[in-house]
């Protein structure tokens, strides 16, 4: 066991490994992913500075073969249950969010989709690839004027014989460039239902990246961009799902992402953690370390406070999905999980933005600067709040499984 995995992060397993199984298996395969992550830190930061993609990520997660963590073992995948998902994701979270984002595209909105709403030629032929690394997935649902609302989106498809036209914008897309196929959704001309998903080829003919979107705040290490495309051809064996049906298909890698990206913020809070209790033990002001003024101990008792509460909130949340993964058609249970992965992901985010404001105001002046290792925990946790679902969207959907359906702020 490395020196960080021996850390609030391997006593947490630990802990788990007494309330559930953690099998041998499970901890080998979260030994790579500690190393992995280690690997990843250096590039992570220099990258990061650079203002780039970090290419090392996929890179690193091939050569430790775990692109594909929650992949089942038929299609080439470590065939990891939502809990040890998370808790991969979660480490990976204490590099960075940037780290976060690609896997959580790659495998929760991407590679999860793909196995859940597949046939079994399509999971053959997109996830043993997905899962060796040879090929990067990503989601796009998203556009210039539909975003909290994506069934108001304008992308659209024109059916002839067995194939499909697509014709569109994708705005905001993760991994949009570096992509190998993409989950794209549309409706059909003219119409304003009966939403489609497809699995789209970035080679094929009318796909083109229009630029990557690199004015953003932070997560500089995330590749987003603008897709769009022209007449671009796909055939029937390319729609995902039951035709007609996408939005759900979109709504159930959703909730995918939201556990992984909740997963990543625990990462972020256990490095914001890590950070402040080295600088505050070492750094001295008025004669002793500030870790010995109350006021700063105030700090690390929230951070501290935020990631214990947050943890067992998601660690709930992916063993519900868990037995949810055991008995899809129980409806009950897909509301529960839905109901607890969108606060999941609005307590941990917010949780991690919290904590990384903290850990800047512990590093004082330092700490505004791109160079701490604590900057980049507050200007990327930002976007946990917004995408895969924004604050607002995901108080909306827990307020109305509290006051009941006929409450809807929207439908
Ligand atoms: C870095 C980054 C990466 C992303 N990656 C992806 C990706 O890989 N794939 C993808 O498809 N998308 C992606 N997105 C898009 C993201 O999911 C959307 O930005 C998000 O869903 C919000 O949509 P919007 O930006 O259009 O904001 P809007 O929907 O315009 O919302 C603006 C504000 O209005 C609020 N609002 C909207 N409707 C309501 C309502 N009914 N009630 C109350 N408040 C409301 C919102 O909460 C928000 O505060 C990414 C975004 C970012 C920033």
């Amino acid at each position: 066991m490395t020196a960080s995995m021996e850390s609030l992060f391997e006593r947490a397993v630990n802990d788990l490994s007494r309330l559930t199984k953690i099998t041998d298996e499970d901890r080998n395969l979260l030994e790579q992913v500690d190393q992995a992550a280690n690997e990843l830190v250096v590039s992570e930061f220099e990258k990061y500075i650079e203002r780039k993609f970090n290419e090392k990520v996929p890179e690193v997660l091939k050569k430790y073969g775990l692109m594909g963590v929650p992949i089942l073992k038929k299609y080439g995948g470590k065939g990891a249950k939502p809990l040890v998902h998370a808790l991969s994701i979660e480490r990976f979270g204490q590099v960075g969010l940037g780290v976060v984002t690609f896997i959580d595209v790659h495998q929760s909105l991407g590679s999860l989709t793909i196995q859940q709403w597949g046939n079994e030629e399509q999971k053959r032929r997109y996830l043993t690839k997905a899962a060796s690394g040879e090929t990067i997935l990503a989601y796009a649902l998203t556009e210039p004027e539909a975003g909290s609302d994506p069934a108001s989106m304008k992308t659209s498809y024109r059916k002839e014989g067995n194939s499909y036209y697509i014709t569109g914008s994708k705005y905001l897309i993760s991994n949009g460039s570096v992509a190998d196929s993409i989950v794209v959704f549309a409706y059909p001309e003219g119409q304003r239902k009966g939403m489609s998903a497809f699995i789209v080829d970035k080679k094929a003919a009318g796909f083109s990246v229009d630029m990557r979107l690199e004015e953003k705040m932070g997560l500089f290490t995330s590749d987003t961009s603008m897709l769009s495309f022209d007449n671009l051809q796909v055939s029937k064996d390319d729609v995902l799902g039951e035709e007609g049906k996408g939005l759900n298909v979109a709504y159930s890698a959703l909730l995918n992402g939201r556990i992984g990206i909740a997963s990543g913020c625990l990462g972020v809070m256990e490095d914001c953690l890590n950070q402040v209790k080295e600088r505050t033990s070492t750094r001295v002001q008025h004669g002793k370390p500030i870790g010995k003024h109350q006021l700063v101990q105030r700090h690390i008792a929230r951070i501290a406070s935020n990631l214990e509460s947050s943890r067992w909130l998601v660690y709930q949340t992916a063993l519900k999905k868990e037995q949810y993964d055991g008995n899809m058609s129980e409806l009950n249970l897909r509301g529960e999980v839905d109901r607890i992965s969108a606060i999941a992901k609005y307590v941990a985010s917010r949780a991690a933005f919290e904590c990384a404001d903290s850990a800047v105001q512990l590093f004082g002046g330092f700490g505004y600067s791109i160079l701490s290792p604590v900057a980049k925990h507050l200007i990327d946790t930002r976007v946990a709040r917004i995408y895969e679902g924004t604050d607002e969207i995901m108080e909306l959907k827990v307020a109305s499984t509290v006051l009941g359906r006929e409450f809807e702020a929207y439908s």
